[in-house]
């Protein structure tokens, strides 16, 4: 069962096309394993964006962006998490909308990259690295503590497999956790598991642990 969920905000600005690429990838994987935030897009979409009239809009790459929301209207709901797909065999829980940006064959493919302590990586570029945004799929180890560490502005990461347990709580398949410049974090894997996540954050992470320096390097 999904305990932590999109804040209101953010779907209300998903629903208004306000969101960068990255940020519009999270919330539509997130609606298709969570009814509760796919129904809170819905009622703001109802409500026809007029609530955001008087916001700012965003610059987006509006190409990316009708690419994944257009994949919206297909979309079928699962809140049993066995939405089968293609492309990923090994795991089960990767939302369609999502797996079109992943390798072709397997998750895990040689095109994923390997970071330091067995933490393996893909970036998928929505065209919003300019805007400093960026989405990038984890494939973390089981029990593995990721580096100590603060950010710029705001990250959400989105669980798919496994799960993992910071100073906030424990995250499950489908649950979101979303931290901002004021968190510092140190978060755990799950120690059979581990953990596959999707990550899409603003600015770059600042790593204060033992091997800050090592990926502090990797995210230039
Ligand atoms: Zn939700």
């Amino acid at each position: 069962m999904i305990k932590h969920h999109i804040h209101p905000e953010i779907l209300m600005a998903y629903a208004a096309g306000k969101t960068s690429p990255s940020v519009s990838l999270i919330v539509a994987s997130h609606i298709t394993l969570c009814s509760e935030c796919r129904k809170g897009v819905e009622s703001f979409e109802n409500l026809g964006g007029k609530l955001l009239e008087d916001s700012d809009p965003v610059e987006i790459n509006s190409s990316s962006l009708e690419s994944i929301l257009g994949k919206l209207d297909n979309i079928e709901l699962d809140d049993q998490f066995d939405e089968p797909t293609d492309k990923v065999n090994s795991f089960k829980n990767i939302p369609s909308v999502l797996s079109k940006y992943l390798p072709d064959t397997d998750i895990l493919t040689d095109e994923w990259k390997k970071s330091i302590g067995g933490i393996k990586y893909f970036d998928i570029d929505l065209g919003d690295f300019k805007q400093n945004t960026h989405a990038r799929m984890l494939s973390i180890p089981p029990g593995r503590k990721l580096p100590h560490h603060g950010h710029e502005s705001q990250e959400l990461t989105l669980v798919l497999e496994g799960g993992f347990s910071d100073e906030n709580g424990s995250y499950n398949a489908g649950d979101v956790a979303i931290e901002d410049e004021n968190n510092i974090h140190t978060p755990v894997s799950d120690p059979s598991e581990g953990c596959v996540c999707l990550v899409v954050y603003e600015g770059k992470l600042k790593f204060k642990g033992l091997f800050g320096p090592i990926l502090n390097i990797l995210n230039k």
